[in-house]
């Protein structure tokens, strides 16, 4: 009788998943778990939250829906109150488990986790998939050795053009068909006692008309913006600030894994040769090539993403200072424009990326606050938080990563007159209401006091 445990990440979804596939094909006897990792129940080192409230309810709507694919599948969800290293040695340790099957999960802590089970349990049979990226590892033209783990090898693409330029052509794989049974759940579970892993019990969510999680969601919103022409019109409209329409919002679903890159290429694919390919069509795919790469980027530079000097080896310029931090989270800087961005960001957990890149760049570059602290805080509020590339695009404005000119700063008046000429966006978020004095106490500590 064969054992196998599938470990599910931000890959909450039952079709196209080679991981299930395989232990269907492979195991009699499976169980499913997922690790709500406890770091995000408690402050991070940057002062922020864990998980927001909404990020939160994403997830769990995620969580219900892929229980409920499972559970169709002849299969049970169990969630682990513990982080995946932990929890997947506890399984190890007690059940006689001779495969994993996991996808690749590009985030440091993640890849260590993997590393760290491997390290200890030589004898369990490891299967890593590739369930979230566009391409397979073995097709790269360049290495993808982590820094952590050898020499510095310099075949990485050091820009994303370079990347684009290399993989563009590429065939990507066809997503592959939705398993129709999997194997059992564990008969010696019901023997165990393990407070930390439990079921997972679907609790009732009150549904948000925009963003709900989950793969049927996911599904709905795919079958959506290719039944428009949205698409062929995408490049003219995406970096605008606001607007259903204006761009695909498939990034909180990516970012859960509820539908994969190659499921939305398919369909891109399919709308081409229908509807006929232009500029805005190919754009879509470019945008999911800078996922790509960012994605591949954390592979390899490790724990890199996450440095303050990023990939330079220098210091990057910023500080802390809490009072700006705390109001540029809130909306209540000195730019309109910046605090229309946040206040949506804080009410809804979704920002366009054009406003994005006007935020971040105030932070670092108008506030002189050290870019991981923006990072930080897009990790708690963003129900599309992805590692690679949150962390990715921080650096990349920061000037620390792989942005060839060194950096951005946004020029924010301009960035009003071009992407909200008549203020529309700041009013609807009441950008215009803040606080006239940016710092109540100078670098020294002492209190500034506002000219009458
Ligand atoms: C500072 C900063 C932080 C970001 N943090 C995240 C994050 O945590 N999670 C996340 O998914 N995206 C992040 N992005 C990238 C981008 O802003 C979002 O992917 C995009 O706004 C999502 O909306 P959409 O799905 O409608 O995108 P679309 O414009 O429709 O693009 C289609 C898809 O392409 C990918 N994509 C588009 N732009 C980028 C980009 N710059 N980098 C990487 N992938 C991209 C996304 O998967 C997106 O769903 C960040 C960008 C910046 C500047």
């Amino acid at each position: 009788m064969k054992l196998g445990l599938v470990w599910f990440g931000n890959d909450l979804r039952c079709a196209d998943q080679n991981i299930l596939s395989l232990a269907a094909s492979e195991v009699d006897q499976l169980i499913c778990l997922y690790c709500d990792d406890p770091k995000y129940k408690q402050p991070s080192r940057y002062a922020t939250q864990g998980m927001s409230v909404l990020r939160r309810r994403f997830l769990n709507e995620g969580l219900n829906s892929l229980a409920t694919g499972l559970e169709a599948l002849g299969q049970t969800l169990f969630v682990s109150q513990q982080n995946a290293a932990t929890s997947i040695a506890l399984l190890l340790n007690e059940l006689p488990i001779s495969h994993i099957y996991s996808n690749h999960h590009c985030g440091w802590n993640e890849q260590q986790s993997l590393r760290q089970i491997a390290n200890e349990f030589p004898d369990v049979h490891f299967h890593i998939e590739h369930g979230l990226t566009l391409f397979e590892p073995e097709q790269l033209p360049f290495t993808l050795v982590s820094l952590e783990t050898s020499a510095r090898e310099q075949s990485f693409p050091s820009s994303f053009s370079k990347f684009r330029k290399l993989v563009e052509r590429l065939e990507v794989p066809q997503p592959t068909p939705k398993v129709t049974k999997l194997p059992a759940v564990s008969a010696l579970l019901d023997k165990l006692v393990l407070p930390s892993i439990r079921p997972w019990k679907a609790e009732p969510i009150t549904a948000i008309p925009t963003f709900a999680g989950g793969e049927e969601a996911a599904q709905r919103q795919l079958n959506h913006y290719f039944s428009t022409n949205l698409p062929s019109h995408y490049k003219e409209v995406r970096n605008a600030l606001d607007g259903w329409g204006n761009s695909t919002k498939f990034s909180p679903w990516l970012a859960q894994g509820s539908i994969s890159p190659r499921q939305i290429l398919a369909s891109l694919t399919q709308y081409e040769e229908e509807h006929g390919e232009n500029e805005s069509t190919y754009w879509i795919y470019f945008e999911l090539l800078w996922r790509e790469y960012f994605h591949w980027y954390a592979t390899y530079y490790g724990k890199q993403l996450f440095l303050v000097g990023g990939l330079s080896n220098t210091r990057a310029y910023g500080s802390f200072y809490a009072e700006r931090f705390r109001k540029w989270c809130q909306g209540n800087t000195p730019y309109p424009i910046v605090n229309a961005c946040m206040k949506q960001l804080n009410q809804t957990g979704f920002m366009s990326n054009r406003g994005r890149q006007i935020v971040a760049s105030c932070l670092i570059h108008e506030l002189g606050i050290d870019w991981r602290y923006g990072a930080a805080y897009f990790e708690e509020k963003l129900i599309d938080y992805d590692v690679a590339s949150n962390w990715g695009n921080w650096q990349y404005i920061a000037g620390v990563g792989a942005d060839p000119r060194g950096g951005r700063r946004f020029n924010l008046e301009k960035q009003t007159e071009q992407y909200d000429p008549n203020h529309s966006f700041i009013h609807k978020w009441q950008g215009h209401n803040y606080d006239h004095q940016l710092d109540s106490v100078d670098a020294s500590d002492w209190p500034i006091i506002p000219e009458s």
